[in-house]
């Protein structure tokens, strides 16, 4: 037994009104249900309730969990790379989602762009703007800083930045974080105009209102959806 219909419900209600502020319509903003840690059969009913996308952190994890989930549904969901991508991972990765979100430094980029053949891969450039220097992501000056190399590397489709706010932040501040990295963006598209930085994944269960205040083109959401993980 889940909520997952009422917990869905809510959650849409909460991007409508919160996208309605930022002068958006609902559909202007992605719903990534996060479903790590969440057995195949509750992806496959969030899937036949209307949810079209999913993100997983483990590379590991989706590749039992999307053909299975396939199987159940019948057809093909798509997948959202979110969480730290090993390079010895990669080749994988890159089979099973639609969009790596989480390409967080030169090296990794590097290494997409060498193992993909005949197509682009999209993805997300992944900036953390808060004090921690443990968590991943690009910093600002950083990504500024390489962009014409990141830019360079073939093979990939660049579609925008994500970010994740500081742990344990306040409303407050994590709608600084969300404004200074849309803000990096703006600037991004300012020097890089040959590559369309629209898509903007910031937002989670505990902020997801406020970053779609702050433009998130998408926000991932886990608990919120599904309850809390084990
Ligand atoms: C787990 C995770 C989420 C979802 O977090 P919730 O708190 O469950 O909504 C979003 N983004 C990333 C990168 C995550 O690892």
């Amino acid at each position: 037994m889940t909520n997952l219909h009422a917990n869905l419900e809510m959650v849409r209600g909460t991007i409508a009104d919160a996208a309605a502020r930022s002068g958006r319509s609902a559909s202007d903003v992605m719903l990534v249900a996060v479903s790590k840690t969440r057995p195949a059969e509750l992806v496959a009913e969030a899937a036949n309730l209307g949810v079209e996308a999913f993100g997983e952190n483990r590379v590991q994890e989706a590749e039992s969990k999307v053909p299975r989930v396939r199987e159940l549904l019948g057809r093909h969901a798509t997948w959202h790379l979110v969480g730290t991508l090993q390079r010895n991972k990669v080749k994988g990765a890159i089979d099973l989602f639609a969009i790596l979100e989480s390409v967080d430094s030169l090296r990794l980029a590097k290494a997409i762009s060498q193992r993909v053949f005949g197509r682009s891969v999209p993805i997300l450039f992944e900036v953390y703007v808060g004090g921690d220097p443990s968590r991943p992501g690009f910093r600002p000056t950083q990504l500024l800083e390489q962009a014409p190399s990141l830019l360079a590397l073939p093979n990939l489709d660049v579609r925008g930045l994500m970010t994740v706010a500081p742990l344990g932040s306040s409303a407050d501040q994590a709608r600084a974080a969300f404004r200074a990295v849309h803000q990096l963006r703006d600037d991004l598209q300012e020097r890089h105009p040959d590559t369309n930085w629209s898509q903007l994944s910031m937002g989670m269960s505990e902020d997801y209102a406020v970053a779609i205040e702050e433009g998130a083109t998408s926000v991932r959401v886990g608990r919120a959806i599904f309850g809390e993980r084990a």
